[in-house]
């Protein structure tokens, strides 16, 4: 049998040509979107609206992708962080923050990731693969499902390197901001990368307002290569190039984060020397006390040194804030959920 067809990861204009070569007519498309993404039926027999022949033609050579609520933290201060089984077993984490503003929900865009940032837990495990753009919608779905929220804002900074899955990311973005769907403002949706050049070059072209979050976490290459192994790739110089690209062509302010590592890029220094990297630019300055990981001996910047390190950043005119830490109790550090289930599951298979 061929492979079903993943109906919900397909954008409008790909849902009408699906429908088209199945000799129906355009205007279905977004009939059908929207039973999918708005209304979000567990059955093609629900869409009520289509006829039965396409509802069985739909029924026998699509599938609905959904996601599974395996375990679940919750922090006093209403953070919840969620892990969810995909059809094929893999365990993703998403988290749902609450703000003054709205709801917001972390999403992870690859089951694992390669990068290799040395802080982070999520790239532990390496990558085992991409998801699909309806494995990440279906996190948003499932959150709000589960909790009777609305969700209004949507981060990309789970596991996954979205740039490392561009065209599945994009049509991510494309489906949760169509008007017949989810209908999130495109504006309302901030990406963050590890700093792929090619990729944000790529997405400045998209004609898409998104917010474009970069993890710098340093003020030079020889700092910045012993966190990201991804340095060795991209200069810094060639990754805020491509950042004042993004800027230029979307007008959309870049949000810089800066984790801060004791002892290693937490000094007055490196204060100045970013504060002169950023001079001039319409950004935003991220610090987050970096959330230590058993796997490795990074702790987090003394208070003092944190509140020195943003001092000198606002001395030199550059906007900034020290993250408010959400779910510190339930531990959401990136990947770290997804971590303990996966080596309990090793542990598990190891004994049998
Ligand atoms: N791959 C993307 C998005 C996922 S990570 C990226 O690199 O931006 C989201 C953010 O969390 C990144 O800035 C990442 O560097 C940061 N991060 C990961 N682990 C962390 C930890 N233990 N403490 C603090 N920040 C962390």
């Amino acid at each position: 049998m061929t492979e079903r067809i993943d109906i919900k990861s397909k954008t409008i204009e790909e849902l009408k040509e699906l429908l088209i070569q199945w000799g129906e007519k355009p205007f279905r498309a977004s009939q059908v979107f929207g039973w999918l993404h708005e209304k979000r039926v567990s059955s093609f027999e629900e869409m009520t609206n289509v006829s039965k022949i396409l509802r069985e033609k739909m029924a026998e050579d699509c599938k609905l992708v959904s996601v599974t609520e395996i375990d679940r933290l919750e922090s006093v201060d209403g953070t919840k962080k969620f892990l969810f089984e995909l059809a094929d077993g893999q365990a993703i984490e998403s988290v749902l923050m609450k703000y003054h503003h709205g709801n917001s929900v972390c999403i992870s865009s690859q089951a694992g990731c390669r990068m290799g940032c040395k802080f982070c837990a999520s790239t532990l495990g390496g990558l085992i693969r991409n998801l699909t753009a309806s494995e990440m919608l279906e996190q948003i779905y499932a959150i709000e499902r589960i909790t009777g929220e609305t969700v209004s804002n949507v981060v990309v900074m789970g596991t996954g390197e979205p740039m490392d899955n561009y065209d599945n990311f994009v049509r991510f973005v494309r489906i949760l901001s169509a008007k017949e769907g989810k209908n999130i403002s495109v504006r309302n949706i901030t990406v963050s990368t590890c700093g792929i050049v090619e990729g944000i070059k790529r997405l400045a072209e998209e004609n898409l307002p998104l917010t474009l979050a970069l993890s710098l976490h340093a003020p030079n290459d020889e700092i910045r290569k012993q966190l990201m192994p991804v340095a060795y790739k991209y200069k810094l110089e060639d990754v805020l190039a491509a950042c004042d690209e993004y800027y230029e062509k979307t007008s959309r302010r870049i949000t810089f984060e800066y984790s801060l590592v004791a002892g290693v890029n937490d000094s007055a220094e490196c204060a100045k020397e970013l504060s002169s990297r950023l001079r001039g630019k319409n950004c935003h300055v991220n610090l987050i006390p970096v959330n230590p990981i058993k796997e490795r001996d990074y702790k987090k910047s003394r208070d003092a040194a944190i509140q020195n390190f943003k001092n000198i950043l606002e001395k030199n005119r550059i906007n900034c804030t020290i993250r408010r830490e959400m779910g510190s109790d339930i531990n959401a550090a990136c990947g770290q959920l997804r971590r303990s289930h996966t080596t309990k599951e090793n542990q598990v298979r190891e004994e049998e």
